[in-house]
């Protein structure tokens, strides 16, 4: 097969800034299958010491990390820094996670043997990154299955494969036997053969919604392959009565524009009682006239960067065009100031009056707001999605929140907080669109291995007691 180049190129300046050839899926899985017997026998204290060394090459080269990943997706280098943090967190959370999710246990009895409960890797696990959070998210999943004695095959998004190859190159630094985790370069199409190997014995994707739904329609035939889909939202934001505006308005813009807003749990949908709209708004606006786009090195620091790619920022400012076609009221115009590049202003729309609201992952800096008479029918709304990522309210009583928690479909619920920014020691996942109930982060402990229980006694003690003829 002949290889095909793949090229790297840096969204807040159009440079190309890497290169790389296709990899060979056939040889990887052959090589991760061989390495597998050896990976998954060696003591965990040891595959743990690996993943520590990990830790520490990361930190040693985390400002050359942060840079490339600043440049490689255009966040700014103050989030990348964070995020380069959260690579290096994850260690310690997933040994922690490992032994109190997926832990041993003895249970003695004298008469039955002992029964234990004990865990095992599934195999060959294939990881497979969006181009948001190129390290922590792949990261993410890779550590806690090569803790749990799994070999991996990364592979990156085609967007951001320079952070994917340096992300395992720390890990072979650090001593993880180079078969025991592979990067494989590539795109959709190296993704499809590598989730459709006989060799694979589970798929831990991060991505969109469409694209999980086509891995787990090419693995419906196999459900023996373990499958943990971590996919996009399309997530509400209520705003209730609260004597804090400024606040309020500051939660809101967080949540719908960092990153861009690429990010799966940004707020996409803002839920607004006529009562507070007026004022929430004015200061919502405000603080949004205020935020800076620029390039992730440029000083002082942007609030947030460039989207990805300009064939992204396209079809968001095609769908901000489409709201405003539908009759959707502009409040702040998804600006480009540049058709080469792909720099988006924050874009805010009024939907309230379009009745047939798309119900999609519009990955960008775009806000939809949305006028309700009552807080029933916020919730109602809030609700009026297939996805179910994350949710926040913003005001109201101990009562309303309890009554939003109850109420709501989401994996991440949080009150008087923003909607993104999940914290890496509490599972992180959704329902619907958003995933397959394989919830991620603390939780992926519990995707990396299966458990085994086992009745054990020294010798045979065993006689028929009942049915037996002379
Ligand atoms: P994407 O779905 O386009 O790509 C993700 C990965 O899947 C890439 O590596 C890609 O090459 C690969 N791929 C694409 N088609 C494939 C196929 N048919 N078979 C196998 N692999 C295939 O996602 P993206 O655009 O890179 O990332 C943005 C999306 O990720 C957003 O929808 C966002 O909400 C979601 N996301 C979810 C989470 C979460 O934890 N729930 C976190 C971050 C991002």
């Amino acid at each position: 097969m002949t290889k095909e180049t793949h090229f790297s190129i840096a969204p807040a300046t159009g440079e190309q800034i890497w290169s790389g050839e296709s990899g060979d899926v056939e040889s990887a899985v052959s090589r991760a299958r061989r390495a597998w017997p050896g990976w998954a026998a060696l003591a965990l204290a040891n595959r743990i010491e690996l993943l520590r060394r990990f830790a520490n090459e990361v930190r040693k080269g985390a400002d050359e990390f942060a840079e490339l990943i600043a440049r490689e997706t255009g966040k700014p280098l103050w989030e990348a820094r964070t995020e380069v943090d959260a690579v290096i967190a994850k260690v310690d959370i997933s040994v922690g996670a490992y032994a109190e999710r997926t832990g041993k246990k003895k249970m003695d009895s004298a008469l039955q043997g002992s029964a234990a409960l004990r865990h095992k890797p599934h195999g060959v696990m294939a990881v497979l990154g969006p181009y948001n959070f190129p390290a922590h998210l792949p990261n993410g999943h890779m550590v806690p299955a090569l803790i749990a004695g799994n070999c991996v095959i990364f592979k990156p998004s085609e967007k951001t494969p320079a952070v994917g190859e340096k992300l395992v190159e720390y890990l072979h630094k650090a001593g993880v036997p180079e078969d025991a985790v592979q990067l494989l370069i590539g795109g959709p199409n190296e993704g499809k053969d590598l989730v459709a190997h006989q060799g694979i014995d589970g798929v831990l994707f991060t991505g969109s919604a469409q694209t999980g739904i086509a891995i787990n329609r090419r693995l419906a035939a196999n459900p023996g392959k373990i499958v943990a889909l971590e996919m996009g939202g399309n997530n509400p934001i209520v705003v209730k009565d609260t004597p804090k505006i400024s606040d309020a308005a500051a939660l809101i813009v967080q949540s719908a524009f960092t990153t861009a807003g690429q990010r799966c749990t940004a707020a996409r949908r803002l839920i607004v009682l006529e009562d507070v709209h007026d004022a929430l708004m004015e200061e919502v606006l405000a603080l949004t006239k205020r935020l800076v786009v620029d390039e992730p090195f440029a000083d002082p620091q942007p609030f947030m960067g460039p989207v990805i790619d300009n064939e992204t920022a396209d079809r968001l400012s095609e769908s901000f065009i489409a709201f405003v076609t539908a009759g959707g009221k502009p409040l702040a115009h998804l600006r480009r100031p540049s058709a080469e590049l792909p720099f988006l202003s924050p874009g805010i729309i009024d939907t309230t009056n379009i009745e047939d609201r798309p119900d999609i992952e519009l990955f960008g800096p775009i806000l939809q707001v949305i006028r309700v008479p009552d807080f029933d029918t916020a919730i109602a709304e809030a609700n009026n999605t297939r996805f179910g990522l994350s949710a926040s309210l913003i005001g109201g009583s101990p009562d309303d929140y309890g009554r939003f928690w109850a109420n709501i479909r989401a994996g991440i619920i949080n009150w008087n907080r923003p909607t993104n920014g999940a914290s890496s020691s509490a599972p992180f996942g959704g329902i619907g669109l958003s995933g397959n109930h394989r919830p991620a982060a603390y939780y992926a402990a519990d995707y990396c291995a299966y458990p085994v229980a086992s009745t054990e006694m020294e010798q045979p003690r065993a006689n028929i007691g009942i049915g037996l003829a002379d």
